[in-house]
């Protein structure tokens, strides 16, 4: 299969985040099939959705992969759990989230996997990172990135992470 450009958003709000993000993307890039083309900065954004927890750290990773969008899920699956990801509530506090934000231009409803990520462009925690290393993507209802980020930058939390 054509290899394609897929971006994977990373959070995490457990533990040492900071290492947590350099494992998992340590990992990412050491996996058979995933060639890391590059990551955005590291962002600390407040918790959205249930918001009392810690806040997280979150970047995105520009990949190339021949793997299909389900096995692609499967190996970010595998790094979580290797990260020691357990999963309880919804939204809760993770060590680790690996999630498929877009892959090529490809739009995947199947069980288990929709592509664009369907909360993405609610989030300034995956649109910012994601605009910095790919301003030119497209994304679904033909959204500007440029626009997008702004106007999410004003409504939510988020700034550069620069270490403690
Ligand atoms: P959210 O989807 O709102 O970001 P989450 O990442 O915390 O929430 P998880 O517990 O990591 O949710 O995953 C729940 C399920 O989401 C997984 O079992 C997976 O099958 C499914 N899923 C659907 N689409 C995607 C995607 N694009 N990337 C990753 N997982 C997805
Ligand atoms: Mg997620
Ligand atoms: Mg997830």
């Amino acid at each position: 299969m054509h290899p394609v450009t897929a971006y994977i958003g990373l959070g995490t709000n457990l533990g040492d985040r900071a290492a947590n993000l350099e494992r998992a993307l340590r990992e990412l890039a050491g996996t058979p099939g995933i060639r890391m083309r590059r990551t955005a900065a590291v962002y600390e954004t407040a918790p959205v959705g249930r918001t009392d927890q810690d806040w997280f750290l979150n970047t995105v990773a520009e990949i190339e992969t021949p793997l299909a969008p389900q096995a692609l899920l499967k190996e970010l699956q595998a790094i979580e759990s290797r990260l020691g990801r357990v999963r309880r509530e919804r939204w809760g506090p993770r060590v680790i989230d690996l999630d498929i934000l877009l892959y090529g231009d490809r739009m995947i409803d199947e069980p288990g996997l929709q592509v664009p990520h369907p909360r993405l462009t609610e989030r300034a925690f995956a649109v910012v990172p994601l605009a910095e290393i790919a301003p030119e993507v497209m994304l679904p209802g033909n959204l500007r990135l440029a626009d997008l980020t702004r106007r999410l930058a004003r409504e939510q939390q988020i700034c550069l992470y620069t270490g403690n």
